[in-house]
């Protein structure tokens, strides 16, 4: 044989295994009804663990309003869109959604994506077609979604230091005030939980001219008065061009968007090769979404409760002297510092505990920063929060990991 094809793929499995980022998927079945709570299949069976890493933040992929709405759409119109948006496959569903979706970010207009992912890659990759010239300033720690859209685009792309006004500044004072440029970047940061200065971002696209793209998949349904997100928040929804949001985080099932004026949205479904040569989500997955966005408009009391199960985690994981990350938002990071050790932790929290939560490792973090990603949502009790603490206790333990006194 000249070229032994198998033997690559071994081989590209192996580096990875080398590396210690070879990934073992969970293998769940949520409960409906008993959230955060999962059936865990493994070699040993199936048992029931807790779940802390999930990003359905608010428990949605189980609302008693969001199934009834998906039931309804299978049983009248069936399981599947047919065809892309241009042919045959939007329905009333995608209509209605995107209408309701452009009300919440108080724009014009909104596009559905078949994924928040593809909702990036597609709209940030098509903007150089529409902007000869335009340069990308994008910071440092976006997500892999806006970085490969950018790459594809094909245009100028500078990047600036993580939530530095002073470094995006003086990037933006290198161009010519004439030349196109998007600032892009995200309001909530996944990984550490910080939340970008969205005003100031602003006031410098303001005063060199730029147009401003914000990822807002961590922050839709749980900021803002509406569940409009940080701008809505922050009060800046019209200062921002271009929204980009999931249905696949706290919305709970699945899907991507963006909102934006009239305009933008228009050149976009007729540019973007990501949103023109697919099949539309099924009309299932958008009745379920439009449901959840609609409950979610007034669902105040759910993002309160969000934020107190956050803050409440973060501040009994301190008093036991687990090294909490500083994150101001829903996200509850706690450093390990070394991959190996990392996966010790949540192996040993799994096989000992029934307690479920991902290590996050490198490429996803820089390295030396591996860590545990938690996510309460409204629904983890105190008694699982207990349970949780009797955990890491025990695992800290036996791994001897630092604790502050
Ligand atoms: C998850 C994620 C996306 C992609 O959204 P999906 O709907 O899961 O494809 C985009 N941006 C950020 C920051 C994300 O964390």
């Amino acid at each position: 044989m000249i070229v032994d094809y198998y033997s690559e793929f071994e081989g590209a499995v192996r580096r990875v295994k080398a590396e210690g980022r070879y990934r073992v998927f969970a293998d769940l079945e949520r409960k409906r009804g008993q959230f955060p709570i999962a059936r865990f299949h493994d070699e040993n069976g199936v048992r029931d663990v807790t779940v802390w890493c999930s990003n359905d933040y608010l428990g949605m992929g189980q609302n008693e309003h969001v199934l009834p709405a998906m039931h309804k759409a299978i049983e009248s119109v069936g399981a599947g869109a047919g065809g892309t948006r241009n042919i045959a496959g939007t329905t009333h569903y995608h209509v209605l959604l995107e209408r309701e979706l452009a009300t919440l970010h108080g724009k014009e207009a909104a596009l559905l994506f078949t994924s928040g992912y593809v909702g990036n890659e597609a709209t940030l990759s098509t903007l150089s077609s529409i902007l000869p010239g335009v340069v990308i300033l994008s910071d440092a720690y976006n997500h892999a979604s806006m970085i490969q859209g950018i790459r594809q685009g094909r245009c100028e792309k500078r990047i600036w230091k993580h939530n530095d006004l002073d470094d995006l500044e003086s990037q933006l004072k290198e161009l010519p005030l004439k030349q196109p440029k998007i600032i892009a970047f995200e309001s909530v940061y996944s990984m550490d939980g910080d939340i970008a200065p969205i005003s100031d971002i602003c006031d410098l696209a303001d005063k060199y001219n730029a147009m401003t793209y914000l990822d807002e998949v961590h922050a839709v349904g749980l900021y803002g008065e509406q569940g409009g997100g940080i701008a809505q928040r922050d009060g800046v929804q019209r200062r921002i061009d271009i929204i980009e949001g999931t249905l696949g985080k706290a919305f709970g099932v699945m899907g991507g968007y963006i909102a934006a004026r009239a305009s933008v949205i228009d050149a976009i479904r007729s540019y973007a090769s990501g949103f023109i040569f697919t099949t539309a989500l099924s009309p299932v997955l958008v009745a379920g979404a439009l449901a959840s966005v609609q409950y979610l408009k007034s669902a105040g009391h759910l993002r309160d409760k969000h934020q107190e199960r956050a803050a409440t985690l973060k501040h009994l994981l301190k008093e036991a002297g687990f090294p909490v990350m500083p994150s101001v938002s829903h996200i509850v990071p706690v450093l390990v510092g070394d991959p190996v050790a990392c996966k010790r932790v949540t192996d040993l929290l799994l096989s000992k505990h029934n307690i479920y939560v991902q290590p996050i490792n490198y490429p996803t973090v820089p390295r030396g920063t591996e860590r545990l990603r938690l996510t309460p949502s409204p629904l983890h009790t105190d008694d699982q929060f207990q349970a949780l603490l009797r955990g890491l206790d025990d695992v800290w333990s036996i791994l001897r990991l630092e604790r502050a006194a």
